[in-house]
């Protein structure tokens, strides 16, 4: 089992079916670029795929391209989004915890978790997972911080409520046991050659003659 994993992260794919938000554009990928990206990572069981936002894709091309490898992915719906046009329909969040993918919190209202009041945080953290839940059946125990943004208070209240792993989008690699997981955010202009860059940076682990030579030192200190 690897020590080390690279979260990745998309958003939404192919013929974008409203008007994208400026910061969407960088990130909303072609189909085939996609599917590249999935083929090229077939056989690393140290990549985690995640989905942001609750884009209609999520149920309309990814959960059928994640079915046709056999590999799972995370997707981290926003709440207060679905069933607006473009985004996923309540029957779709159902629809991916039963096709053997997990489903997380992305927040009720996609605001970033920083900025609000204890009510709007209870909102965000509480009220969009039970939402979650009462369509999934089952726990929500996972969330991804809007914008990947987070501080002290926000991450001290997702403790709070009980969330077992929160992801951000601070890049590079991520501790498999770490309850904060940095994930890496897949770009439109990203292949499959982008993932040595994403995932191919593997932190070097100590060896045991390192961790030995410390020893040593540390006993002449
Ligand atoms: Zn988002």
């Amino acid at each position: 089992v690897a020590s080390f994993i690279f979260n990745v992260t998309f958003h939404g794919i192919g013929q974008p079916p409203r008007k994208l938000e400026p910061e969407e554009q960088a990130v909303w990928m072609s189909q085939p670029d996609f599917e590249a990206i999935l083929d090229a990572v077939l056989d690393r069981d140290d990549v985690r795929i995640t989905f942001d936002d609750g884009n209609a894709s999520d149920v309309e091309i990814a959960i059928p391209a994640l079915l046709k490898r056999d590999q799972t992915a995370t997707f981290f719906v926003v709440a207060g989004r679905l069933e607006k046009p473009g985004f996923l329909r309540e029957a779709d969040v159902s629809e991916i915890a039963a096709a053997g993918m997990s489903v997380g919190s992305h927040g009720m209202n996609h605001v970033p978790w920083t900025r609000l009041d204890r009510a709007g945080l209870h909102t965000e953290l509480v009220v969009a997972r039970q939402l979650l839940e009462r369509l999934t059946g089952r726990p929500v125990a996972e969330a991804a911080c809007p914008f990947g943004a987070y501080d002290r208070r926000a991450l001290g209240q997702l403790r709070k409520y009980g969330y077992t792993r929160v992801y951000t989008s601070d890049g590079g690699a991520a501790r498999v046991s770490a309850w904060l997981q940095p994930r890496n955010t897949v770009l439109r202009a990203d292949g499959p050659e982008s993932i040595e860059r994403i995932a191919g940076n593997r932190p070097a682990l100590p060896t045991a003659a390192a961790i030995a030579a410390k020893r040593f030192l540390k006993r002449w200190r």
